[in-house]
Formats: structure tokens, sequence, C-alpha cells
């Protein structure tokens, strides 16, 4: 397998977000600010849903396609328990958004994209 780098992490999301079976909702969520499910092996029909008053969007969207794509890459969260999983997912969107925040092009994709899809 090869190895794994930021900018392999951004594609990847990219392509998850913008499958014809991904499909991203706003919806008034009680306990987070987000979520995803969706199909494991093959990976596929991811449904984000997205809190309704929630700033930051992409943000909130790169979060939930790492716990897509870490798993898909990775096999890793099965291994793992909520807690440790939401730590790693966190740190790794951290710098997923700093990667996509700081290019103008790279920002226009995503609300852009993000934009289409709800
Ligand atoms: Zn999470």
């Amino acid at each position: 397998m090869t190895r794994l780098t930021l900018r392999a992490l951004h594609s990847r999301c990219q392509k998850l977000l913008q499958r014809t079976d991904t499909t991203l909702e706003e919806v008034t969520l009680s306990q987070e600010r987000a979520k995803v499910t969706w199909d494991k092996s093959p990976t596929a029909n991811l449904q984000i849903k997205v809190d309704t008053d929630q700033d930051g969007r992409i943000q909130l969207v790169l979060h939930e396609l790492v716990h897509v794509a870490a798993d898909d890459a990775l096999i890793i969260v099965d291994r793992v328990d909520d807690e440790l999983e939401e730590a790693f997912v966190e740190s790794w969107a951290k710098l997923l958004w700093e990667y996509v925040d700081e290019n103008s092009r790279r920002r226009k994709w995503w609300r852009d994209q993000i934009t289409q899809k709800l």
C-alpha cells in the first residue's frame, strides 16, 4: 500500500465528496455538529449531515470525510474505540483544514462543492 500523505488524504476526501452516491444535508442535530454514515467494504453511500446553525461548514465536512477516509485507507477505525478515533480524526482534520485554508483555490473548491451538494 502506498503511504498516505496529507495531499493524498486531501484528494481522497475530494473524491469521496464528489461521489454521486454521497449526500450532504443540513438537518437539526441534537447531540453533535455533524455526522456521517456509510457502507463499508467497499466504501459507498456516504450520508453526511451537518447541523443547520453551524459555522465552519468546510471544517465539519472535512472532519466527517476523514472518518471515512481513515477507515478506508487504513482499516484502523475498527481497531480503536470512539474516543481514540475522535482524537486522531480531529488532528488529521485540523491539518487538512490548514492545507485547504492556505490556498484560496482549494478553499473555493470545497465551498463550491459543498454548496452544490446541499
Ligand atoms: Zn468525529
